[in-house]
This record gives structure tokens, C-alpha cells and sequence, in this order.
């Protein structure tokens, strides 16, 4: 895009665990034009969205689209449902467990943290444990993050929300779903899930700017209960409007266009397979990390994610250099390791509209990196992805 590089033909291969590929249909969708947000023709459009959204969210629920990226999702739930000063059990799980925290600090709430290592998913029993040890229910609200974009680790949310009911504690259970909502399953009703909490660019193959939280009864009834003062982000007038089809304010019209057509796109294509293709893909790469004889930065491979692979670098090589090598000769941005693990991880994104010859591209662009690169691997990661593809359908 710069103007002193010369042009590189073929496609970008956008292997970050979001923003993810957007279809074309989805790019076609949002080039339309623009109609009045407080129209007829509009209201139908909302109304078919959230249809279609409460399928992929497994919920009755309400959902609400704000025009704000993920983070803004984190801040919304927990203004609408808290007070300042309340407790929330919150989980160090990586880097985006980290960001949703500090919101919750900003806020002024208090945020018991349990720390970890970013390389799995959280304990249910450690759940169970700080919400027995928490007789008085002092704590408001448990906040989990289903898969750690940062980590590529998934998190057992059902056997989370047991371990809450084990403890017969009531708080709120809150999870960011941003990138795992259409990726793998989610179940905001089942589950006992308050607030889900998700945004555009990752399994829904939309540009980034819309964030969601679908909420519960339990939640919608702390809402009225909540003291933190918030305009933009009220539940209220997002509820009343959004029941005839219209916002509040302003909405991205143009990104609900594309919403509406990725969802078309995932329904057609049936969630369950679209899970099945995910968990293929996951498979398929990390069978070529092994194969290259590189460490997964997620030690429990049965967490290991539906959307992303974080792959440690060896000692003394450096992950940033690697993906500089790799964007330059092949064309690919990888995902760069997050805070705490920036260089000495690398990330590949399986995520959102994407297919196995997609893959195998993204793969051999880093087997090919590696080597260029000088870094001590071994041979046929990639021969080991395609053999399984090929023998797994
Ligand atoms: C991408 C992502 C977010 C959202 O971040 P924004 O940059 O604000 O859109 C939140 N949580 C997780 C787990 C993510 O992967």
C-alpha cells in the first residue's frame, strides 16, 4: 500500500487471528448505498439481523449492536450491570484477559485477578473455589474469556458456569466471545451465560467496527440496578428501539448490510459445519507445528483453539523478524505475539471465511519463512497438514 513498493500481484494473505478475510459477497454487501436508518426498509433489516444473530449466539435473548470495536463490548457490560466498587473474579489467561481487566480497573471496580501463564484456559475448579471462599457474595460478576486470541487457548465455558452453580453463587457470568463466536460452539442460553460479549472482525468476517453483548434476564434485571453513569452504552433505549428495529443513534448502517450477508453466508453454510471446517483447519496446523518440531505456546491440546495457533520461536530467534521476512518475500501478515509474549511468538489465524488450499498457502509461507529466516526446524510440518487434510474429510 505504500507508495515506494512496488505493486504484488496475487492476493494479501491476511493470517491474523482478525480483523479476518472479508468475503467479497460481505464487501459487495457494504458497498451498497446507504438508506435512512429510521426507515421502513431499514427496520426489516434489523429485525432479520437479530433473527439470525440469536441462532449464532444460541440465544432468546436480546442482543445489542453497538457501532464500537470489541473493547467497547467489555466496557458496555460492565457499566450496565455494576456499581463502582463491586468485586469481579477475572482470570489471567493472556493478553486480551489482561486488556478486559484494565477496563474493569479503569471503571473503578475491584478485580480479583488470578494469575497465569497465558498458555491454557481457565481452571473450573479454581472458579469453584474463589466463589465458595466467597461466603458474603461480595462478588458481582465472573469474567471469562472463551478463547484467548493471544494464547490460542478455548476455555470451558459450560464447565465454568457448573462450577459457578457448585457454589450456588450469583454472580453475573460474563464471557468474551470475539473470537470465538461462529468459530466454535456457543451457547449463551444453555450455558447460563449473562453477557456475551463479541465484535465484527473475527469468525463473522466482517470489517472491525461492530461489537455485541447478548444479555440474559439476570442481567437486563442488574441493569436497572446499575449505578455506573453511561449514556452511549445504555441498554434502555437500545431495547426499547431496537424492538421496532432502530437505534438509539447513528447505526453503521453499512457494516449491519454486511452483518446481514455474513450471516446469510454462515446459515447457509450450516454453524455446525462451519465448526467441523474450523476445527479441521486448527487440526491441520497444529499438526504442522509439531511436524516443524516448534512448541504450541498452548499446552493442553484439547484447549487448543478453533481460530488461532500461537507457535513459540526457538531460543535466541526473534518471532517479529520471522513475520517481517514472510510479509515481505510471500505477501502474509501473521498475528504477532500480544504484550507479554511480543517476540517470542508468532500467530497463525484460521479463522472466519477460509479453506483448506488457503491454508496450505499460509502454512508453506511459513515453512519457506522459517527456512529463510535461519530458524532450526524441522522438515514436512506442512507435508504432515496436507496428509491429514487430505485423509480427514
Ligand atoms: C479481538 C479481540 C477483542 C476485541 O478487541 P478490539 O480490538 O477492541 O476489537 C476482545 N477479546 C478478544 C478475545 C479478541 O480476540
Amino acid at each position: 500500500m505504500s507508495k515506494n513498493k512496488t505493486y504484488q500481484a496475487g492476493r494479501h494473505f491476511l493470517q491474523i487471528p482478525g480483523p479476518s478475510n472479508v468475503p467479497d459477497r460481505v464487501l459487495r454487501a457494504i458497498a451498497q448505498p446507504t438508506i435512512d436508518h429510521r426507515g421502513p426498509e431499514f427496520a426489516t433489516l434489523t429485525l432479520s439481523i437479530l433473527d439470525k444473530l440469536r441462532v449464532v449466539f444460541n440465544t432468546e435473548s436480546p442482543i445489542f449492536i453497538y457501532p464500537a470495536s470489541g473493547t467497547g463490548g467489555w466496557e458496555s457490560s460492565l457499566l450496565n450491570t455494576l456499581c463502582p466498587g463491586d468485586k469481579v473474579l477475572a482470570f489471567e489467561t493472556g493478553h486480551f484477559a489482561t486488556l478486559w481487566k484494565n477496563v474493569a480497573v479503569k471503571l473503578g471496580l475491584e478485580v480479583i485477578w488470578v494469575e497465569g501463564d497465558w498458555r491454557q484456559g481457565i481452571d473450573a475448579a479454581v472458579v469453584e473455589h474463589h466463589l465458595k471462599e466467597d461466603q458474603s457474595h461480595e462478588i458481582k460478576a465472573v469474567l471469562a474469556v472463551h478463547t484467548e486470541t493471544s494464547s490460542g487457548a478455548t476455555s470451558d465455558i459450560a464447565k465454568i458456569r457448573k462450577a459457578i452453580d457448585a457454589a450456588t453463587h450469583p454472580a453475573l457470568y460474563m464471557v468474551d466471545a470475539v473470537s470465538s463466536l461462529a468459530c466454535t460452539e456457543l451457547r449463551h442460553d444453555d450455558w447460563g451465560i449473562d453477557v456475551t460479549i463479541s465484535a465484527s472482525q473475527k469468525g463473522l468476517m466482517l470489517p472491525p467496527g461492530l461489537c455485541f453483548n447478548a444479555v440474559s434476564e439476570k442481567a437486563l434485571a442488574a441493569s436497572k440496578l446499575s449505578t455506573f453513569p453511561h449514556s452511549y452504552w445504555s441498554w434502555d433505549s437500545m431495547l426499547e428501539l431496537n424492538k421496532r428495529g432502530y437505534f438509539p443513534y447513528t447505526p453503521s448502517t453499512n457494516l449491519l448490510y454486511g452483518l446481514d450477508e455474513a450471516l446469510c453466508m454462515l446459515h447457509d453454510e450450516g454453524l455446525a459445519t462451519v465448526f467441523e471446517r474450523h476445527h479441521r483447519l486448527a487440526l491441520a496446523t497444529q499438526l504442522a507445528v509439531a511436524g516443524w518440531g516448534l512448541e504450541n505456546l498452548c499446552v493442553n491440546p484439547e484447549q487448543c483453539s478453533n481460530s488461532t495457533t500461537a507457535v513459540l520461536m526457538p531460543e535466541g530467534h526473534d518471532a517479529d523478524e520471522l513475520r517481517n521476512i514472510i510479509l515481505d518475500r510471500f505477501n502474509m501478515s501473521l498475528g504477532m505475539g500480544l504484550g507479554k509474549v511480543k517476540g517470542t511468538v508468532f500467530r497463525i489465524g484460521h479463522i472466519g471465511d477460509f479453506n483448506e488450499l488457503m491454508l496450505a498457502g499460509a502454512l508453506s509461507g511459513v515453512e519457506m519463512g522459517l527456512n529463510i529466516a535461519g530458524v532450526p526446524h524441522k522438515k514436512g510440518g506442512v507435508n504432515a497438514a496436507l496428509e491429514f487434510l487430505a485423509n480427514s474429510a
